[in-house]
């Protein structure tokens, strides 16, 4: 018996990384899953490679979540593909990443339009099956960047709306049945940190020991530990908990 036996789990930017990552522990808790990313082929490919329990079906669905119309649709398919929906996860992500006096209006609207707007019209196409059921579990991914980080000024604003946004769901979906909560990460080892390693002109190996050893509990994050937590909050022995920003990243912030 799975946790997620008999339920379908949506997971926004899921062909790689952290989505990936909180896909397949889904998927081994008995979920059938949709991979939502930009690449229709990449979500398919990476559905392919769930480790899905018996019963459980997984779909590769290409969309933008910036848009409105893809949003829509990727929901429209995944009910229609699944047979419904009972946990969103909003984890697509992009960085574009400057100085405030080199961010360009671009960078801007971009990460706000994945990030910000992504979760909202995702959340939007999502709450009126999870309404209609009185039944759903919504879980954003924030990050540690919106306490403030050099050179996300677009990113950091988008991370934190994130977390005001998560508050607001649980205010106004709690009353039927749905509960709303994200996950602040901290370093996780992905492609994403793997370009900003890049971007410093550091290796990725030695990037990831930097951040290791500035870190509380002497190591960086992996997809898994977000998963985990992933697993935790969309369940149903999380009913209790809405609204709320997990952070997890190793302690990263309380110093
Ligand atoms: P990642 O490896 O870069 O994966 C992000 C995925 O999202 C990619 O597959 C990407 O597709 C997809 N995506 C981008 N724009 C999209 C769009 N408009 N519609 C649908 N899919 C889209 O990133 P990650 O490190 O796993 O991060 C996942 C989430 O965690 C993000 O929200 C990120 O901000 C957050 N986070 C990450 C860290 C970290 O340390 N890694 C820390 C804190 C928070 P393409 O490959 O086609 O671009």
């Amino acid at each position: 018996m799975g946790r997620y036996d008999g339920r379908v789990v949506v997971i926004t930017g899921a062909a790689r990384g952290i989505g990936f990552g909180t896909a397949t522990r889904f998927a081994e808790e008995g979920a059938s899953v949709a991979v939502v990313d930009l690449d229709e082929a990449a979500a398919s490919e990476a559905a392919g490679r769930l480790p899905l329990t018996e019963g459980a079906r997984a779909v590769g669905i290409g969309a933008d979540v910036s848009d409105g119309a893809s949003a829509q649709a990727a929901i429209d398919r995944v009910v229609s593909e699944l047979g419904g929906i009972h946990v969103l996860v909003n984890n697509a992500g992009i960085t574009r990443d400057n100085l405030l006096f080199k961010m360009t209006e671009d960078d801007w609207d971009l990460v706000m339009g994945v990030h910000l707007k992504g979760a909202f019209l995702m959340t939007k196409a999502a709450q009126k099956h999870f309404v209609e059921q009185k039944y759903g579990k919504i879980l954003n991914l924030s990050s540690v960047s919106a306490l403030g980080n050099r050179g996300q000024a677009n990113y950091s604003a988008a991370k934190m709306g994130v977390q005001g946004f998560t508050r607001t769901l649980g205010i106004e979906l709690g009353p039927f049945g749905i509960n709303a909560n994200a996950i602040a990460p901290g370093f996780i080892a992905t492609e994403m940190t793997d370009a900003t390693a890049a971007r410093l002109g550091i290796e990725v190996d030695k990037f990831r020991e930097m951040n290791a050893e500035a870190n509380p509990v002497r190591r960086v994050g992996f997809p898994e530990d977000i998963a985990a937590a992933a697993a935790f909050l969309c369940s149903d022995e999380a009913s209790y908990i809405t609204g709320q920003t997990l952070y997890v990243d190793g302690g990263a912030k309380l110093g």
